[in-house]
């Protein structure tokens, strides 16, 4: 009997999957797919290097001896990356790093030649889109600049301008630009370049004695996309190149789109006519982004790779990773790993076991701070909440600023009892206790821990 690929690993699959837990399968065998089955091997890509590795430290062994189970002894079980071949590359959502990291040995030619058909030179990964860009207040300017800009490559602004920190969504933006181009205007000649990619090609043709070449390759361009432009600091030759290659697209209106990670006025030793020029169109910058769109940007993920996460854990991954939207991915790989590796479902007390680390953060956090933060909730005073009234509209606010003393700063039982009019500290454990007991079982209440978490900065 021939089985196909496709077959031959649907079959493995399913009994991998009953050996596995859900949460497991689901993560790192569900987006992997058979490549090639010959006489002597099975190829199955997964989403990443990562995910590679992850799978071959830990299933490899399974997997390779149902695969023995039903193909033979000699059948050989091989995984390799999808990032590396510039296809889709992303491990539940998440992209690769082989994706963005140009590889100065990559022949961008040959690149080109594959994707060619749609008139693309570079590698974009259809994952970025403009859809999956989630906007809020810190990038919104550039979020709309980037949608004008694609819809009207040429004629909005040109060039535009982006700038921000790092991991804040820039990359995705342009190739989100390229995407929604390429898929309305498929004959537009779009080009994708880190400067760094830009720098190692000007020295292979200069090297080459093939600059004319290099020269006319860019001149051809419609919409050209070049990213990290700070990388131009100090490096002459490629500004002068650059300059040129700018000034023959400007003047013939096509599009041109720069990142970087600081202002065209800040990149050191830039030369001051590309400095100017740089700043012709719109200059915008990204910031990063406030709770709110953390929260979006973490429920677009969970929804877009049907990741159950509830909203607490949410809640308390954004309160938590604060700096760039890559941080934020980052969480949710570590606690998607973990949660894979311990078989345990991915709670809020998982969650804040994981990211221990950045629970640093948190320690700053004063009793008083706790007690606002409570008594504004409840809309209580926090005095109130400090008397020994028994009502339930101060007696519960109390419990919970209790709960939270201990939780996040660990004071000791007869402290917190000191802090609420000298309750003694069984009392405190009676209440904290019950606060626990709640939140186990009633998802409202558990909802409002952690909006009051959230609000804890
Ligand atoms: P930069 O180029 O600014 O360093 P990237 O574009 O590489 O940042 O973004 C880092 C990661 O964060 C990417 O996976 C990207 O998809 C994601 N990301 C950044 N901003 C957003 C956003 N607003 N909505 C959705 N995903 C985002
Ligand atoms: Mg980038």
């Amino acid at each position: 009997m021939e089985l196909t690929a496709q077959e031959a690993w649907s079959r493995i699959l399913e009994s991998a999957r009953a050996r596995l837990p859900e949460q497991t399968f689901r993560t790192w065998l569900g987006p992997t797919k058979p490549v090639a089955l010959t006489a002597d091997d099975l190829v199955v890509s997964a989403p990443s290097d990562f995910a590679v590795e992850w799978i071959e430290s830990k299933y490899s062994q399974l997997l390779r001896s149902l695969a023995k189970a039903l193909l033979g002894e000699h059948v050989r079980l091989t995984f390799e990356s999808r990032g590396s071949d510039g296809e889709v590359a992303s491990f539940a959502g998440f992209k690769s790093p082989a994706l963005q990291e140009f590889n100065p040995a990559t022949d961008v030619e040959a690149a080109a030649t594959q994707t060619g058909a749609r008139g693309l030179l570079g590698t974009v990964n259809p994952r970025y889109t403009l859809e999956t860009f989630v906007v809020g207040s810190n990038n919104e300017l550039a979020a709309a600049a980037c949608q004008a800009v694609a819809d009207a490559p040429g004629q909005a602004y040109n060039p535009l301008f982006i700038y921000s920190g790092v991991g804040l969504g820039k990359t995705h933006l342009m190739h989100g630009i390229a995407n929604a181009v390429l898929a309305r205007f498929p004959r537009t000649r779009v080009a994708y370049l880190p400067t760094e990619q830009f720098t190692n090609e000007l020295i292979g043709a200069i090297q080459a004695r093939r600059t004319t070449e290099f020269h006319n390759k860019y001149r051809r361009i419609d919409l050209l996309l070049v990213d990290d432009a700070h990388f131009l600091a100090g490096k002459e030759r490629t500004q002068e190149e650059f300059f040129h290659t700018f000034n023959a697209l400007y003047d013939a209106q096509k599009q041109i789109v720069l990142a970087s990670d600081r202002p065209p006025n800040e990149i050191p030793e830039l030369q001051e006519r590309l400095v100017s020029r740089f700043a012709w169109g719109l200059v915008t910058d990204m910031r990063p982004p406030e709770f709110e769109t953390r929260v979006a940007i973490l429920q677009m993920k969970a929804e877009r790779d049907n990741l159950a996460l509830g909203q607490d854990v949410i809640n308390l991954i954004a309160q938590h990773c604060r700096s760039s939207v890559r941080e934020l991915e980052g969480a949710l790989i570590k606690l998607l790993a973990y949660s894979s590796l311990t078989h345990r479902d991915i709670t809020e007390e998982l969650a804040l076991e994981i990211l221990g680390g950045v629970l640093g953060n948190i320690r700053d956090i004063s009793p008083e701070q706790i007690e606002g933060a409570v008594a504004d909730a409840y809309g209580v005073a926090p005095d109130e909440m400090k008397s020994k009234s028994r009502q339930k509209r101060v007696a519960e606010p109390r419990q919970v600023a209790m709960y939270f003393q201990k939780d996040l700063l660990d004071l000791s039982y007869t402290t917190i009892g000191r802090r609420f009019g000298g309750r003694d500290h069984s009392t405190v454990i009676h209440s904290i206790r019950k606060v626990e007991e709640r939140a186990a079982c009633d998802p409202e209440f558990r909802q409002r821990l952690s909006a009051i978490r959230a609000s804890l900065r």
